[in-house]
């Protein structure tokens, strides 16, 4: 079996009600309004996945698949040095994938997916491709069963606006990576909001082993802190 970690999100607070931070072997999906966030987020993790087990890290590397538009490696060098982490290395450890379309976002995955599982032709599974939605979920477990600790997902999801917790997601224009199915598939849903000036609010919204808690972190030029 594999082994779960938790990768650090940069702000203990946030850390704190992730128990640890975010888990490899399911998906997180991370929603909020345009500037909640979300990429500053995605951006730590690019790094922080890469740091020694016993500073939070998975001594991993990450796969950013961007469809927005939005992903910016200078902000990884400085989240790097932070960390005390070599810019270079930390560049070199991050694949990037720009992706157009839905339809595009779901052939990345299926690479990606190849990428880290050599025993698995994505091509061949992707011509006899029936059920989009056992394909998804396969990608997503022959991924975890790469490497000692498997991977973590963390998808994210734009949405115009939030009442009580609840969210209306935008129009079939903005999905996140791998369409809607790969949002029903995921475990853990934390919604991000906005606080004062650079501090953002991230509430768990459904887990299966994490309580309904916020925290509130903020956003600097070395990405997500406390
Ligand atoms: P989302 O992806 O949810 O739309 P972002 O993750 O891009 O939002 O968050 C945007 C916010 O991050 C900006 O409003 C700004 O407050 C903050 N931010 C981005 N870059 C920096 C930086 N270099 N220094 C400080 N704050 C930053």
């Amino acid at each position: 079996r594999l082994e779960i970690i938790q990768i650090t999100s940069g702000a203990r607070e946030l850390d704190k009600i992730l128990e640890g931070g975010i888990e490899t072997g399911s998906i997180t999906e991370i929603y909020g309004e345009f500037r909640s966030g979300k990429t500053q987020l995605c951006h730590t993790l690019c790094v922080t996945c890469q740091l020694p087990l016993d500073q939070g890290g998975g001594e991993g590397k990450a796969l950013y698949i961007d469809a927005e538009g939005t992903f910016r490696p200078q902000r990884l060098l400085q989240i790097a040095e932070r960390f005390g982490l070599n810019g270079a290395d930390v560049l070199e450890n991050v694949a990037y994938a720009r992706a157009y379309n839905t339809d595009h976002q779901s052939r990345l995955l299926l690479e990606a997916a190849s990428m880290m599982v050599c025993s698995y032709d994505s091509r061949q599974c992707y011509s006899s491709l029936q059920n989009r939605f056992f394909w998804k979920r396969r990608i997503v477990s022959e991924a975890n069963a790469s490497g000692k600790f498997g991977v973590a997902v963390v998808i994210t999801n734009q949405v115009v606006a939030q009442v009580d917790g609840s969210a209306v997601f935008a129009g079939p224009q903005i999905k996140p990576i791998g369409g809607n199915i790969m949002a029903h598939a995921s475990t853990t849903r934390l919604a991000l909001r906005k606080g004062r000036g650079e501090e953002r609010i991230c509430k768990v919204i459904s887990s299966p082993c994490l309580a309904e808690a916020e925290a509130r972190f903020q956003i600097s030029s070395e990405g997500v802190t406390d």
